[in-house]
């Protein structure tokens, strides 16, 4: 590395130090400031004001408050940030949990490792009395929530505070529903982890609405609610299964086709927006428009319900059925064994029409195949497109025409061996030593960890 970018990193190291002490200089006057209540005329509280006053969020301006008050009782702390040492990342961490006894430890412990490590630290240690501990539980308590909210694209936003015990409970769930989606799946071909989690958040619900809560509270299926327009129309329910199925818990919930009678998503479009080169009417899924394919996709496997309305009136309603039908969708089962999309193998799939049934496509096992959701969307949204000859063996192909084999051969490789990393350089590439968490001493880790017991 070069002499001038050693020095430019250097720079910036010294800028942060200088950043250090501007923000205790700052952190002094708020305390001060608060303490003779320079923001009581027209505001309801110090961080309020210092959002305000300095363009930042109350979250941040209230966190800023807590720890300049929290420096008085921690001088070393203090001094430490005063000089430069310390960054109020660290300082915030440790005013969470330092008190005077250990205070000289904790910040020994500081100074040796990183924010992350600091802060993980932190996490686990006990801060509060039992009591005071209770109180807190009761706060978190109060403030649990949970919003769901449809943005101008139609997309669903979540929010929460859900409290430990929850929030655990729904990673381990979307985790294990995630790893269940892509297992096996090489890491390149794998969507990136937020997606995955928002995909494995689908199959959770899918899940717990198909093994069932008990009783039979909620709302009824809604189909035919409002279907509006266009000379006939037909709203589709979309959920398969066995009602029994459903309901019986003692067994295990069924992995395809096996949505929830009760608890349905509902797809309200019209004939015409099914048929493959019709109109894209009417295509609505609880509410918000969605692609003509979308719903083509989902009337693959559902239930339906056919409604003729004349003028905005319903003037027939006919019976429900199945796309799917109980002894097709076993055969199916047993013949596909899972989605059938080279290399898949899921077992979380959905009942596909090769022809559609709304362009007169038969539901018979010569033209429905297994695939899993993703690989449904593929199929549907043209990316992919298959066929499916008389004894039920599937080919794909890509757009280009190349068909997607089940054991490509693996690229040839030359015989050379790859080198072995180079051992890593004792510094940086800007020139700082090389720090590692693993070289803080065990010892002082140790007696970090104690000081917090
Ligand atoms: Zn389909
Ligand atoms: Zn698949």
């Amino acid at each position: 590395m070069s002499d001038d970018l050693f020095e430019l990193g250097e720079r910036i190291a010294a800028l942060a130090a200088r950043i250090n002490i501007a923000t205790f200089d700052m952190l002094t006057l708020v305390a001060d400031f608060d303490r003779r209540e320079g923001w009581a005329d027209h505001f309801a509280s110090c961080a309020e004001w210092l959002a305000w006053r300095t363009g930042r969020t109350v979250a941040a301006a209230r966190e800023n408050v807590r720890v300049a008050h929290a420096l008085a009782d921690l001088p070393l702390t203090a001094e430490a940030m005063k000089s430069g040492q310390l960054s109020y990342t660290k300082v915030r961490t440790m005013t969470r949990v330092a008190t005077p006894g250990t205070e000289a430890t904790l910040l020994k412990y500081a100074h040796s490792t990183s924010a992350a490590r600091l802060e993980w630290l932190a996490r686990g240690w006990k801060t509060l009395s039992r009591d005071g501990e209770l109180t807190a539980e009761e706060a978190r308590h109060r403030c649990r929530t949970f919003s769901v909210a449809i943005d101008a694209d139609g997309m669903y936003v979540v929010r929460g505070r859900l409290e430990p015990e929850v929030g655990a409970m729904l990673m381990r769930a979307i985790e294990a529903a995630s790893d269940a989606l892509y297992r096996g799946e090489d890491a390149e071909a794998r969507p990136r982890g937020r997606q995955r989690r928002a995909d494995a958040a689908g199959l959770v619900a899918e899940r717990a609405l198909a093994a069932g809560f008990g009783g039979d509270g909620g709302r009824a299926a809604g189909e035919g609610a409002g279907v509006g327009g266009g000379a006939a129309g037909s709203g589709h329910g979309v959920g398969g299964g066995e009602g029994d199925e459903v309901r019986n818990g003692g067994r295990a919930a069924p992995l395809s086709g096996s949505r929830a009678e009760r608890y349905q998503v509902v797809v309200h479009t019209e004939a015409a927006t099914l048929a493959e080169r019709g109109e894209t009417g009417r295509s609505e899924l609880d509410g918000v428009r969605v692609s003509a394919e979308t719903s083509r996709r989902m009337a693959c496997d559902a239930a339906r319900v056919a409604m003729c309305h004349r003028d905005g009136e319903v003037v027939s309603v006919g019976r429900r059925t199945r796309t799917i039908p109980p002894h097709i969708r076993r055969a199916l089962e047993e013949r596909d064994r899972g989605c059938r999309y080279p290399g898949c193998a899921s077992r979380f799939t959905e009942a596909h029409h090769v022809k559609h049934w709304a362009d007169g496509g038969e539901t018979s096992l010569a033209n429905t195949i297994l695939l899993c959701r993703r690989h449904h969307r593929l199929v549907h949204e043209g990316k992919t497109r298959m066929a499916l000859d008389r004894d039920g063996k599937a080919a794909f192909f890509t757009r280009a025409g190349q068909v997607i084999g089940s054991a490509p051969p693996l690229p040839e490789q030359s015989r050379k061996l790859p080198q072995p990393p180079a051992p890593p350089p004792d510094r940086l590439s800007n020139g700082a030593p090389r720090f590692v968490d693993t070289e803080v001493p065990l010892s002082l880790e140790l007696e970090a960890l104690e000081a917090v017991a």
